[in-house]
Parts: structure tokens; sequence; C-alpha cells
């Protein structure tokens, strides 16, 4: 094997291991080799290993299928794979969102959809009662996650497909792209009870036509330049200047979304996990009745708290964040 350009970010921590500080027992020829991979003692062979200038070789395919990764040999490139069958994805980030994503396919998320769809309504029901004369009523909502289901599209990406617009645009446009439980029905309603819905999303501009098309295949209404405001470019991800453009002529009975920033800006996005949820406790009259909340375990501003907004942090500084929250709230200190 002259080229060995492992797949998995865990097999490249592995290669390092082995070349650096592998702890090996004495290597003879033919004996049964014992590598300490990630802290634990691996005995296999008895296989014929090789010292070359102070470094111990030991064969690259009987290690890894000996501790159960799948090993692929490409003789057009002359590269070798090893495939960790504990994992979905090369990414440690993408790695940690499976379970969430599974979640998001769970029945218990569908009836949560169709839990906070029904108290929609009945809110809605309630301010068309009150309504007063003149008065035009208006439902604002988030699309991604909250009205449309982003599973089709994670998925791909969490098994190392691309997380670009275009493949964005393609998940959109695919028969794989549906609606949330209750999302059309809702959105229909108002419309029906003489409400305008509006949908203020982060999507870039260059989605803009295949939202329309998807939105109208799936069957929801009002899809125009009116009543669909994209985040257009050079525009600030907070949606408050688009929602503050609705209730100018509209009273904004109800904003629907996934993440607190579909609400308002109330929410200090930049200052940690505990401050978060101190703000959601401050407005605690507001879930359920204007503000309905959607779950969405994969992606989202809480996740961003956890590292402060840092870009650059690396997967590494990251995992040690997340560690400190679990910490703050442990029992055994
Ligand atoms: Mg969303």
């Amino acid at each position: 094997m002259k080229n060995i350009n492992v797949r998995k970010v865990l097999v490249i921590l592995t290669v390092l291991v082995m070349t650096s500080t592998a702890a090996f027992a004495a290597p003879i020829l033919n004996d049964t080799i014992q590598v300490n991979f990630q802290g634990k003692d691996v005995n296999f062979g008895p296989y014929k290993v090789y010292i070359d200038d102070g470094r111990t070789y030991v064969p690259y395919r009987q290690f890894f299928e000996s501790i159960g990764y799948e090993v692929k040999w490409d003789q057009t490139t002359r590269t070798a794979s090893a495939i960790d069958p504990l994992r979905i994805s090369t990414s440690v980030d993408r790695e940690q969102k499976v379970d969430a994503a599974l979640w998001q396919l769970s029945a218990e998320a569908r009836a949560c959809f169709w839990q906070s769809f029904n108290l929609a309504t009945l809110r809605f029901d309630q301010a068309v009662e009150e309504k007063k004369e003149g008065e035009k009523l208006a439902v604002i909502a988030d699309i991604d996650d909250t009205l449309v289901d982003g599973v089709m599209y994670t998925a791909d990406v969490l098994q190392d497909g691309e997380w670009t617009n275009t493949a964005f645009g393609a998940s959109l446009a695919s028969d794989a792209c549906l609606p949330l439980p209750g999302a059309v029905e809702f959105m229909n309603y108002v419309v029906d009870k003489g409400g305008t819905v509006f949908y203020i999303t982060n999507r870039d501009p260059s989605l803009r036509e295949v939202t329309y098309s998807s939105m109208k295949k799936m069957g929801f209404p009002m899809i125009d330049e009116n009543h669909i405001f994209i985040r257009e470019t050079g525009m600030a991800s907070s949606k408050e200047s688009r929602r503050a453009i609705v209730e100018k002529d509209y009273k904004v009975v109800l904003v629907l979304g996934d993440n607190l920033e579909d609400f308002a800006d109330l929410f200090p996005v930049k200052e940690g996990v505990d401050a978060r949820r101190d703000a959601v406790d401050k407005v605690t009259d507001q879930w359920g009745d204007k503000f309905i909340v959607f779950p969405n375990a994969v992606y989202g501003d809480w996740e961003k708290a956890i590292y402060l907004y840092d870009k650059t942090k690396t997967p590494v500084q990251k995992i040690a964040d997340k560690k400190a929250v679990f910490d703050e709230y442990k029992y055994i200190k």
C-alpha cells in the first residue's frame, strides 16, 4: 500500500497513535501484536511486523479488521480506507447530530408538531373572536423545521453529503421535501378564516425560486414575494426588521418558529446557554400564546450559544464547551 489515505477522522487519529505513541510489545517477527489504541490494548496476529529506522510497522488491514473496521482498497487511486462501523459521518460535528436527526423522524416529534399546530389553531380562533373592527390578523412563520421538514437534507449531510445552498436547493426540489405534520393545514386554516400568512426565512436568495415552487407544491397558501421574506444579500440574520414590515399593517397574533431568533430579538444570542434560558423565562406568558415553538434538536442558536458563537473554535474546543455545560448541571461537582 503506497498511499494510505484514511477516510475516517477517527482512523487518522489512530494512524498518528500508531506512528508516534503506540505502545508495542516486543517487536518480534511472526508474533501476536499488541497495540494500545485509544486507551485499550488490542491484540491481533500472529502477523509479521517490520522495524525500519526505529519505526515499527504493523499490517494496516489486519489491525483495523481486528477491531471491527471495514477496510477497502482502491487499486485505481491506490488508497486504503478504514471505515469505523460505529460511525455514519467522517465529521465529529456531524456524527454528534445523528441521534438528534433520528429524533426529528420519531413519532414523538410528529406528535409535538401536531400538538403545536392544534394549539396554534385554538389561539388563532381566539384572536378571530377578539378581533376589533378594521384589524387585519396575521401569522408569521419561519419555514425550515417549522413548516418544512429539513430531515431529507440533514440525513444526506450527516452521511457526508454536501452542505451547500446548491445541495439544499436540490433537496427542496426533490420529492423527499415534505411539510411538517399540521403545517399546511394550519396555514390554510388561517387564510380560510380571513387571516394573512407571512413566511420569514433566512434561506439564501439563490433559493428563492425553489422556495416558491416547493412551497406551492406542498400546498402552502400565499406563496409570492409579498408574503415570503427571504434573507436578502447583506441582510442581518435577525428577523426583526422583516417582522416590523408586517407589524406596520397587521396585528400579528402568532409567531411560529424552531429557533428563538424567529420570535423576537429578546434572546441574547452571544451570551451563552444560561442567558438564553433566563430570557425565555422572562416571557413565560408568551409561550403557547403568541409564540409557538417547535422542536429542533439538530441545529439552531441553542448550539451556537454553547460555543458563544465563536466560529473559530476547533472540534476539540467545542467538545470542551459541551462538557462545561454538562458539568454546570450535573449533580456531582
Ligand atoms: Mg427554522
